[in-house]
């Protein structure tokens, strides 16, 4: 049994902010899915997320036989474990891998469709992550850092970063609205000092100021007969989060709309938020996250300042579409800063109808985005899987050899995989 390549079942999360029926990304995957789990889409329904991996709260489940041959479907981690011990070995998650992240499985893969924004947030580092995780066990529930990147599908809206503070400035100086709702502000010298007030100030303002500050500016916004893209940005998240204070950092985090195919990495102490679009998204196994606005959550504002980073300018974009050295016309490589995780990215056509997967030697999971494909395991011949398509999901063991072949010549074929990054191979074998 070990050693082959298995489809994974997976579970989606219906969170509010999800795309409506098949508009969104993940309905449209998991209904690619339904001839194997009669999936049924439900249009008034909101599809959210997509989770692939063995995170408790909805590990994704092998479908396998069992010994008397009958389908049974168990956690990832189970059969991983499973099959190890079946073996005697660490053959399937990788020695090297079990090492560095013990038994959990080292990253979360997501599908992400966006109809309203998600609150801007921030993530702990590891260090930080284990003093939070030891003071406030029932906010934060587990020690680990989460750095994310997330690849857009579609054109995708983010707020991510400070912005170089000439502009926070200037905004600061001409609305109006967000002048007075900073009371007793002072111009700092040190950068970092000045954001970390403003930041402050504004969390901790009087909501009633706050909320009657935003509506003028909600009234003055949408008077304006030629609106900027930021005066658009503006007025949409207060039609989403009306008074919430979240609507202000539209003009002190950066704007970015990604192209398919761009993507950002989000490292500790970065403020983000995400506000419409679809993503791949991968992330270290955790679920710590500071909030500061755009929701009805729990805003941690004195963790919050405390942690950010405070660096301002261009956020670390990752786009290897403009970056040769990692990507070809049919292969590009999401390389982040840190040791969980890499995303690739394939692309099948009738020019180049086959492709060497260019794995890592850790655990992948692989998402077959859209066409239809064939899985052909070189170590394992006998497992090929010669029938995916839209919405399939497998789990690849470490170590695998694998080739992609297109099946139907007029359809494209465009498959993510998640796997442990490279790097930590490299650094073993030195
Ligand atoms: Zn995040």
């Amino acid at each position: 049994m070990s050693q082959i390549i298995v489809p994974l079942k997976c579970t989606s999360q219906n969170y509010e902010w999800g795309k409506f029926g098949t508009n969104s990304t993940v309905a449209q995957l998991l209904k690619g899915y339904a001839k194997e789990c009669s999936n049924i889409i439900d249009d008034n329904k909101t599809y959210a997320e997509l989770w692939m991996g063995s995170h408790p709260s909805a590990p994704s489940k092998v479908v396998c036989n069992n010994s008397q041959n009958q389908q049974e479907e168990i956690n990832l981690n189970d059969y991983i474990e499973r099959e190890q011990k079946l073996n005697h070995s660490s053959c399937i998650r990788g020695e090297i891998v079990e090492k560095r992240f013990g038994k959990d499985f080292p990253f979360l893969f997501k599908v992400l469709s966006i109809r309203t924004a998600l609150s801007i947030q921030a993530h702990p580092d590891s260090q930080l992550a284990q003093v939070l995780f030891k003071k406030f066990p029932n906010i934060y529930k587990d020690p680990y850092h989460k750095p994310e990147i997330a690849v857009a599908t579609t054109p995708f809206e983010a707020l991510c970063g400070f912005r170089p503070l000439n502009e926070i400035q200037n905004f600061i100086e001409t609305i109006p609205e967000l002048n007075r709702s900073l009371p007793n502000l002072n111009k700092l010298d040190d950068c970092k000092e000045y954001l970390k007030s403003i930041v402050t100030i504004l969390l901790k303002a009087d909501s009633e100021l706050i909320k009657n500050n935003l509506h003028h500016l909600k009234e003055r916004l949408s008077k304006l007969d030629n609106p900027s893209d930021l005066d658009r940005l503006v007025l949409k998240l207060y039609s989403q989060y009306p008074g919430d204070v979240g609507v202000f950092f539209a003009y002190i985090l950066n704007y970015l709309i990604l192209k398919p195919g761009q993507a950002m990495f989000l490292a500790a102490g970065e403020p983000h938020a995400y506000i419409s679009g679809d993503c791949i998204e991968c992330m270290a196994p955790s679920d710590n996250v500071v909030r500061a606005g755009l929701t009805p959550k729990l805003k941690d504002v004195d963790t919050l300042a405390e942690m950010l980073t405070y660096s301002t300018g261009k956020p670390g974009l990752v786009d290897p579409i403009t970056n040769p050295s990692i990507s070809s016309e049919n292969y590009l490589s999401y390389v982040p800063p840190v040791d969980e995780f890499q995303v690739d990215y394939y692309h099948l056509t009738s020019k180049c109808p086959k492709l060497k997967a260019n794995l890592s030697k850790g655990p992948s999971i692989a998402l077959v985005l859209s066409g239809k494909v064939s899985f052909e395991n070189q170590s394992k011949p006998q497992s090929n899987l010669s029938d995916l398509h839209t919405g399939s999901v497998l789990f690849i063991p470490s170590n695998t050899e694998l080739q992609f072949s297109q099946n139907d010549s007029n359809i494209p074929v465009s498959i993510f995989i998640a796997t442990v990054n490279n790097k930590i191979f490299n650094k073993n074998n030195l």
